[in-house]
């Protein structure tokens, strides 16, 4: 796997798989574009997802629901109020940082003073971050006493009280310039299934135990977004909504546990590299009742959040439903006048009206990519001493299947031959198929393998019965076929090579 981040910044930029956002004007902070490449290793992992989520299974409906909601939407899903980082200021440099980034990146010894100052240690960091936030007073004065620097500046910072940041982008909507005339971009996808509850279990007659999934973008205007795509402002989420009857959930809670765990093992990040955080009860997001950090080893961070299951309870459905007194809730929610739906359905046994309980599993696309390139990157030393990077990609991820590379570039014979062998493949429906004749074969071959291309199958003299050597034409319509992680070299009849391919592809 990779050994920093900095070697999968430079390999991602060289080939093609992300950029900075908006770079040609200065870039812009918290916002990255998918290149020819990423854009197909995006598509792979979410083609993934959506297969042993949706298809492979037969309690689960897919949605795609829209990006901008109601303010209503937000309002009573809690995050109005709640979905908030602590941040502070520096008034010396007028810089804003989120106020945990900000301690936890201090050295040791400034950290033990900031806790030493709060009546904290640092072996619990969140308590200490919780402790900051509640008395802001005391936070300013022992941030300052600490001589807590800041990042930008390197000096010792003069520092405001924390406040709550909302991270929500706000948009008008419509050309009223009326207060009251605007939504929100999503926070995450989920609300998007909450509100379409009804909707969905009308139109499809499900009963319980079911499932809603959506993948799609989410907007968080984080105060400093960083470390490349692990944390950035527009995101892409792949969440599940699983709706089960009451006092069934736990069970439900370590199914969807397991069943993400060997997911994530079958895209090349296995289970000895994400280690599982039951999220402690004081520090529980206020509508869980028990919390799954799924937290993957990345280069340089160490462990950190790739995916969140929730025991959700009935906040949600309960938070955004009508006639909330009636219904025996078991969350404690805001009331609620706005709703015009009741979001009940049938208990399998009873029939009475029941609020499911709610598990939720939600992984953030752009970090399941950067671990999944993480785990596939490797080193190595070959024979002749020369280093070469591969990346060892499941096939079903790799952005490109196939290269297909005609060893002449300007003989018909050969350039026709590559061009049908190409089309033919294409057809397989596996993905990508390259024809790839930009330059000399031992670059191509590096290419393909920085790439993670399992096959690289090359067309020459031989295919046309032209060898070199005289030979007796045995190789005839046969074609090179390369493999990335043995770099054995087979030669394969062209009329066998879709099945050759699909065999070990499909
Ligand atoms: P963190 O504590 O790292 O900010 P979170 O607990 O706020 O994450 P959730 O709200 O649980 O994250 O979101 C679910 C998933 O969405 C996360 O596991 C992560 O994979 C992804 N995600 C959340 N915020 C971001 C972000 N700013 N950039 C990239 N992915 C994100």
């Amino acid at each position: 796997s990779a050994s920093s981040m900095e070697e999968l910044v430079s390999l991602c930029k060289r080939r093609g798989f992300i950029f900075q956002g908006s770079e040609i004007y200065g870039g812009l902070q918290g916002f990255y574009d998918y290149g020819p490449l990423g854009v197909e290793l995006k598509n792979n992992i979410k083609a993934a997802w959506w297969r042993s989520n949706v298809y492979e299974r037969d309690d689960m409906e897919g949605l795609d629901a829209s990006i901008i909601m109601h303010r209503q939407v937000l309002r009573h899903s809690g995050h109005e109020a709640t979905f908030s980082d602590p941040m502070v200021d520096n008034k010396k440099t007028n810089k804003r940082y989120r106020l945990d980034h900000l301690v936890k990146d201090q050295k040791d010894a400034v950290q033990a003073q900031v806790a030493e100052q709060m009546g904290e240690s640092t072996d619990n960091f969140p308590a200490l971050v919780a402790a900051l936030v509640r008395q802001p007073a005391r936070a300013s004065a022992a941030l300052i006493a600490a001589g807590v620097r800041d990042p930008f500046s390197g000096e010792v910072g003069d520092w405001t009280e924390p406040k709550p940041f909302n991270m929500m982008f706000k948009t008008t909507i419509g050309p009223t310039a009326d207060e009251d005339s605007y939504g929100y971009l999503r926070p995450e996808t989920a609300q998007g299934i909450f509100t379409n509850f009804k909707n969905v279990v009308d139109s499809t007659s499900r009963r319980l135990p079911f499932g809603i999934a959506q993948i799609g973008k989410a907007f968080r205007n984080e105060i400093t977004p960083r470390n490349f795509i692990f944390r950035v402002r527009e995101l892409e989420q792949m969440e599940i909504e699983f709706f089960c009857v009451p006092g069934t959930d736990e069970e439900w809670h370590e199914h969807w546990l397991e069943r993400r765990l060997s997911w994530w093992e079958a895209q090349g990040v296995p289970r000895s590299r994400i280690q599982i955080l039951d999220v402690p009860k004081e520090d529980l997001a206020h509508y869980s009742k028990r919390t799954y950090d799924l937290m993957y080893d990345y280069p340089t961070l160490g462990h950190e959040e790739i995916e969140g299951i929730a025991n959700r309870t009935d906040y949600d459905l309960g938070s955004h439903t009508k006639a909330q007194a009636e219904l025996g809730l078991v969350a404690s929610v805001e009331e609620n006048l706005d709703s015009i739906a009741k979001l009940t359905i049938p208990h399998p046994e009873t029939n009475k009206p029941v609020v499911p309980f709610v598990i939720e599993p939600s992984a953030g696309v752009d970090r399941a990519l950067l671990a999944v390139l993480s785990e596939a990157f490797t080193k190595e030393t070959l024979e002749n001493g020369s280093e070469r990077i591969v990346l060892k990609l499941k096939p079903h991820l790799a952005p490109i299947k196939v290269a297909v590379i005609p060893l002449a570039r300007n003989r018909e014979e050969i350039t026709s031959v590559a061009r049908a062998i190409k089309a033919d493949l294409q057809r397989l429906g596996l993905g990508r198929v390259l024809y790839e004749d930009s330059g000399n074969i031992g670059k191509a071959y590096r290419r393909h393998d920085e790439v993670g291309t399992p096959y690289c199958v090359t067309v020459d003299f031989d295919t046309i019965g032209q060898s070199a050597e005289g030979s007796d034409g045995g190789l005839k319509d046969t074609v090179t076929v390369r493999d990335r992680d043995t770099l054995a070299q087979e030669r394969v009849k062209i009329s066998e090579l879709a099945d050759w391919i699909r065999s070990r592809l499909a």
